[in-house]
């Protein structure tokens, strides 16, 4: 047998060359997927030789998110410090649920929790989980607002027309949670925007009247720092008045952009933060760890008990409740996702984190800049976006990322804002630098110089 860290550290070196010199890897359909790569799981063991081809032929073929040509999705990069903590957790393998079990990992869980509870200014009484990714955080802030409305619910259902609200642009999640909390998808209301994708508070107001008025109960506002597709910030100070009006539970979806609140220059984007019920952040996004951590906080803890505690005297045998993190978390067993933010937050403190975030602003601020300098783009984002959104020629945004893709040039995707359609490039990788940045535009415009689009 090769020893498995050895084969581990050429593994990871073998994916590291891939990266710097495939950084997009030939695309294999999938109907000759299972041909070209040996995925076949058999009776007999596979010999050492043909284990170590078959990883290294999945790695090469694999997409490289750390690479400088990926700007496919809200993630990317690869931060060492933060690796190392996920290593770790993997070869620790804790369940986080209780402090028997975790340890002082529990520690490191709780003392994240509180620090960010305390940078947004939410009360002592405010705690939080880590969930599995942001939807998963979304659907624990709907089921916390279900129940503060209306705790019998949790045992006897849903009963009455229970109303949600989200703005038009925020992220697809909102409307599957709605269904998973059994108020359904129809209760949803798709609230209007602005011309830069902000939530309107207007229409927000006016649909929470006629929704009383016909005798619905209006039960939890999503507010978005970060969406998906455009990075706009709803406005927080807005958006909360009215909910403090109604009393509706307000929730801020900062999947993607949430980690502003590590930025001096940067955290105004989510005034008013302090007003909300709760938050959440992917740390796995703007913060550079790997995938995934997600962070919910709560501005009053007692709502994570009362959704997410059930007794068992199987699990819970010792110590406090305030260390036994399973009374507030939506899984039994699960993972330690908070070990890779503590090593990188650990290692490059408070400011590093800070400059994470503001060197993405800053290379999405020299994108902007090389659009707005070269007449063949058009431009449709705005300023204080991760997201740089625009069009090359006339080329069709879909043709074109579809195409990078198949001739291992670019990874980017494409999305749309109302009847606009258009390459949707994101600077969440903080390790890229100016000159990848103009790499990326250089790429498109030899790539379509010989293609025929
Ligand atoms: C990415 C994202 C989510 C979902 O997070 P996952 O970790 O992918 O589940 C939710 N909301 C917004 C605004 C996002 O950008």
């Amino acid at each position: 047998m090769i020893n498995d860290l050895e084969l581990f550290n050429e593994l990871v070196e073998y994916l590291i060359s891939e990266e710097k010199n495939n950084p997009v890897a030939t695309v294999i359909s999938t109907d000759a997927l299972y041909d070209k790569i040996d995925l076949e799981l058999k009776n007999e063991p596979a010999i050492d030789t043909d284990f170590k081809n078959a990883l290294k032929s999945i790695i090469k073929s694999t997409p490289k998110t750390a690479s400088t040509s990926f700007y496919n999705q809200l993630f990317g990069g690869r931060i060492d410090r933060a690796v190392l903590g996920d290593l770790l957790a993997v070869m620790l393998n804790n369940s986080m649920y209780t402090y028997k079990v975790a340890g002082p990992q529990v520690g490191i869980e709780k003392i994240i929790l509180k620090r960010v509870c305390d940078m947004i200014g939410y009360p002592k009484i405010a705690d939080g989980t880590f969930a599995p990714g942001g939807s998963m955080s979304n659907y624990m802030a709907v089921l916390m607002a279900r129940d503060r409305y209306n705790p019998k619910v949790r045992d006897e259902g849903v009963s009455h027309k229970m109303t949600l609200y989200t703005s038009e642009a925020s992220h697809y999640s909102i409307a599957k949670n709605a269904s998973f909390v059994g108020v359904g998808r129809d209760q949803v209301r798709a609230i209007k925007t602005n011309d830069k994708g902000e939530m309107l508070a207007k229409d927000l107001e006016n649909q929470i009247t006629k929704d009383l008025e016909l005798g619905c109960q209006p039960f939890f506002v999503n507010a978005t720092a970060g969406t998906t597709v455009l990075g706009a910030f709803d406005n927080v100070e807005q958006i909360s008045k009215v909910c403090k009006k109604h009393k509706i539970w307000l929730h801020l979806d900062g999947a993607y952009c949430g980690s502003v609140i590590f930025s001096n220059q940067y955290k105004h984007l989510v005034n008013g933060i302090e007003h909300t019920d709760s938050f959440s952040i992917n740390a796995h996004k703007m913060l550079g760890t790997p995938l995934s951590c997600s962070i919910l906080v709560a501005k009053d803890k007692k709502h994570l008990y009362q959704s997410f505690s059930n007794d068992a005297e199987y699990l819970y045998q010792t110590d406090d409740d305030a260390f036994n993190l399973g009374k507030t978390s939506l899984q039994c067993g699960r993972r330690n996702d908070a070990l890779k933010l503590w090593t990188l937050w650990k290692s490059v403190g408070t400011n590093g984190l800070e400059k994470i975030v503001d060197h993405m602003f800053d290379l999405a601020e020299i994108a902007r800049d090389y659009i707005k300098n070269h007449p063949d783009y058009t431009l449709y984002s705005f300023d204080d976006s991760i997201s740089v959104c625009f069009n090359y020629k006339t080329i069709p945004a879909n043709v074109l990322c579809t195409a990078l893709y198949q001739h291992s040039k670019l990874m980017v995707g494409f999305g749309n804002f109302r009847d606009q359609k258009f390459v949707r490039m994101v600077t969440v990788n903080t390790l890229l630098q100016i000159e990848d940045i103009i790499n990326f535009f250089d790429t498109i415009e030899k790539f379509v110089a010989t293609a025929d689009l």
